[in-house]
């Protein structure tokens, strides 16, 4: 029986891994390759990279190191994660292997809400529809942004983007504006156009710019376009469990990144806390000390 088994291998789970290998535990590393940060095209504000890295060469860099740690990463998906009577966990893998550990560590990460239109693909590919303004809008101060935004949320995310640039408008559906009747005001008061309206596509200009197609109006111009959608949590094998989500479904951590459920770690996106390279990183070296001293010596 492994000592842990990790589940997720972006930053949170590569870095629990890292961590684990150099304590010489055996462990499991299994990722279905879906990591956010393979959608970074380059990170400005991740530590230690002054000129910015991008998410493919962080993960790259990161899995590195653990293979000179000798850990591997094995590609698979992990569809069923039972704990048993003595406490330890099997988790079933899609290509058909059964997995058997003391502690199993949670880096499963988040799926972001996009606008289902035709032209997205084209817009996140050029790096232009952005996710997160904690960690770029410094990146596109002063350039014409759109948020495409539902509810509250989306009113939250055109307020923060305000400090960043003038030329801000939020694009709701329709009946999708917030609710909140400050946020509104607040918006108004700034100066933010906000509307709500049918988008029906996007286009990527060829010099760089984007326009917004709505029903019934004149396209909209802008430079980059934010997504404030929401995220939703890969919990699955949490909600399995037992474990405790919120009420958005991420997994409930304590200071130790230990779940509800006992032997069952959690750390990154999936954990209800900021999503952001440098606290996955964080969570993973919390979490795998954590199992570590868990763990008989
Ligand atoms: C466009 C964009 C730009 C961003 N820019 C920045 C930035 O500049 N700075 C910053 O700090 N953050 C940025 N982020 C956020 C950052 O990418 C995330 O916070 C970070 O990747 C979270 O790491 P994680 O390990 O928790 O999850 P992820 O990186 O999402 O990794 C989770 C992994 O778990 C795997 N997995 C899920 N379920 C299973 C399963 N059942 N079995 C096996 N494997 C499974 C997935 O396939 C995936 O590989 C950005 C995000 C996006 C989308």
């Amino acid at each position: 029986m492994l000592d842990c088994l990790v589940i997720g291998a972006g930053p949170a789970g590569l870095t629990a891994a890292i961590y684990l290998k150099r304590l010489h535990r055996d462990i499991a590393l299994i990722d279905a390759g879906a990591s956010r940060a393979m959608r970074i095209p380059r990170t400005y504000n991740y530590p230690g990279f002054p000129h910015g890295v991008s998410g493919e060469r962080l993960l790259e860099r990161m899995r590195e190191q653990l293979g000179e740690a000798d850990g591997e990463l094995t590609a698979d998906e992990v569809t069923l994660l039972a704990r048993h009577d003595d406490g330890h966990f099997s988790a079933q893998c899609s290509r058909g292997g059964e997995i058997r550990a003391r502690t199993v560590l949670l880096a499963t990460g988040v799926v972001d809400g996009e606008p289902a239109v035709d032209g997205v693909d084209d817009l996140r590919q050029r790096g232009l529809l952005r996710q997160c303004p904690v960690c770029d809008a410094h990146e596109f101060r002063g350039r014409r942004m759109v948020v495409i935004g539902r509810g509250d949320h989306g009113a939250r995310v055109a307020r923060f983007l305000h400090r960043f640039s003038e030329h801000l408008r939020l694009m709701s559906g329709p009946g999708e504006g917030a609710a909140d009747a400050r946020l509104r005001v607040a918006l108004q008061e700034a100066g933010v156009a906000s509307e709500e309206a049918t988008l029906q596509r996007i286009e990527c200009a060829a010099g760089g710019g984007v326009r917004l197609h709505r029903e019934g109006h004149e396209p909209v111009e802008a430079d980059v376009v934010y997504a404030a959608l929401g995220t939703r949590p890969r919990a699955r094998l949490a909600q399995q469990l037992g474990a405790t989500l919120d009420a958005m479904g991420n997994v409930v951590a304590d200071a130790q990144c230990r779940s509800s459920v006992p032997g069952l770690w959690a750390a990154g996106d999936v954990v209800s806390a900021l999503d952001q390279l440098a606290v996955a990183v964080g969570h993973g070296a919390i979490a795998a000390t954590s199992m570590h001293n868990t763990l008989p010596s």
